[in-house]
């Protein structure tokens, strides 16, 4: 076993950070955040630089770097600032579905798009009445000579309000058995009877939004399906399970974002003529946060170092998915009382980490649905 970081990957990790000194302004990523804007600006600097994406084949304008490695970016950025991390990385995780299972045209006319940092992509599964239990849904695609016609509601689609193209998953087969009769389709925004609304405020993604979509006759021509008809529900799966590393790892840069701001605190302020970090609460918290930060982002990198071995484990993985968005909400919660009255302003940061530390959570399935499907591995069928 070797734990060390290879010497590209210290040298990314270096680069990156002094891109986020260089381009990375929390003033004006505040501002961003308060006005719910995505940040293209920065994006599109980061696509240039190739960090968007970088795990992407080089004829699909990635670095075709291993996905830890891409992982190690996106953590370094979240880290730094995850106003700008989590809009990053959000940005081309739900292409996924069409870089595994698209066909050559699919992937060559629209993944190039996302790794310029010219567009975001958006995955659109979840509808208001099917959240964890997408064995069915209710949006359906009817075969009419060479098309589908489109039509249903989806929600909580993350920025399905500026993405150029969606993948849509849809019932193609209403009698099948579950499981079976899902189909996926890329979607212009653009194509006429689609309508991407914002659904408001939240707690955390500040820089992204949450959309229902509304698809009304919408004419997909069947040349945007998206592999074979009514295989859709494995390849949401199959690309969530990638998905659930890099998830993992977000977690893992929000919660060393909070524990930075945390031990800078500790070291810096003042209170009973003493720095506050030698008050042994506040230093026990913070060892504690470390001890939990190291052993959760063992098993995510973990996660994702088999994923490029092509060892992929799925318990690992899902593992990963619950262990690492739960420390990194222990984590912020411990920063936050570590800066008392600071740690409830935006300005330090810790109420967008601990805000994007439960979407993490719930992003690509809850936590609790992880769990049902390690149980299932760990104890068989009872
Ligand atoms: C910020 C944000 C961004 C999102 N982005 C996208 C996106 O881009 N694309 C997309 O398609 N979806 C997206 N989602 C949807 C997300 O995947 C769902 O919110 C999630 O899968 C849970 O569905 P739900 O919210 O409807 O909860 P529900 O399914 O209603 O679950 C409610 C509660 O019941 C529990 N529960 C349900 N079933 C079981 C069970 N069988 N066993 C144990 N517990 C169970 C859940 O764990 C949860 O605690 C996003 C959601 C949010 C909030």
């Amino acid at each position: 076993m070797d734990f060390s970081l290879t010497s590209r990957q210290r040298l990314i990790k270096e680069a990156v950070r002094e891109f986020m000194v260089g381009e990375c302004d929390p003033a004006k990523t505040l501002e961003l955040a308060k006005k719910k804007e995505f940040p293209w600006e920065i994006y599109k600097k980061a696509g240039q630089n190739g960090y968007l994406a970088s795990y992407y084949p080089k004829e699909l304008g990635g670095q075709g770097l291993p996905l830890l490695d891409y992982c190690l970016i996106m953590e370094e950025i979240i880290r730094y600032d995850n106003r700008i991390g989590m809009a990053l990385s959000l940005g081309s995780i739900p292409a996924k579905t069409l870089l595994r299972f698209g066909n050559e045209d699919q992937k060559k006319t629209y993944l190039p798009r996302l790794t310029k940092g010219e567009t975001v992509a958006s995955i659109a599964v979840t509808e208001p009445n099917h959240g964890s239990d997408i064995r069915f849904l209710d949006t359906r695609a009817t075969k009419k000579g060479d098309e589908y016609i489109l039509n249903g509601n989806k929600t909580y689609i993350t920025n399905a309000n500026i993405a150029d193209f969606y993948t849509v998953f849809a019932q193609t087969e209403p009698e099948a058995p579950p499981y079976r009769g899902i189909s996926g389709f890329v979607v212009e925004r653009e194509t006429e009877g689609v309508t991407a609304l914002d659904l408001g405020d939240k707690i955390g993604l500040k820089t992204t939004s949450s959309c229902s979509i509304e698809f009304r006759d919408v004419k997909v021509p069947k040349k945007n399906l998206l592999g074979n008809e009514n295989h859709g529900f494995t390849y949401i799966m199959d690309a969530l399970n990638e998905g659930r590393g890099e998830i993992a790892n977000q977690a893992i840069g929000l919660a060393r974002g909070a524990y930075d701001r945390a031990v800078f605190h500790a070291k810096n302020r003042d209170q009973f003529g003493q720095k506050i970090g030698k008050f042994q609460n506040i230093s026990h918290l913070i060892v504690e946060m470390s001890e939990n930060i190291e052993s959760a982002a063992l098993l995510a990198y973990k996660a994702v170092w088999l994923y490029d071995q092509g060892k992929m484990d799925l318990a690992t993985s899902l593992q990963a998915k619950v262990k690492c968005p739960l420390m990194a909400i222990d984590v912020c919660l411990k920063a936050m009382q570590i800066l008392a009255g600071a740690g409830l302003f935006e300005e330090q940061f810790l109420p967008g980490y601990l805000g994007d530390a439960l979407a993490t959570w719930l992003l690509e399935g809850t936590g609790q649905m992880q769990r049902n499907t390690v149980a299932g591995k760990i104890l068989g069928r009872l």
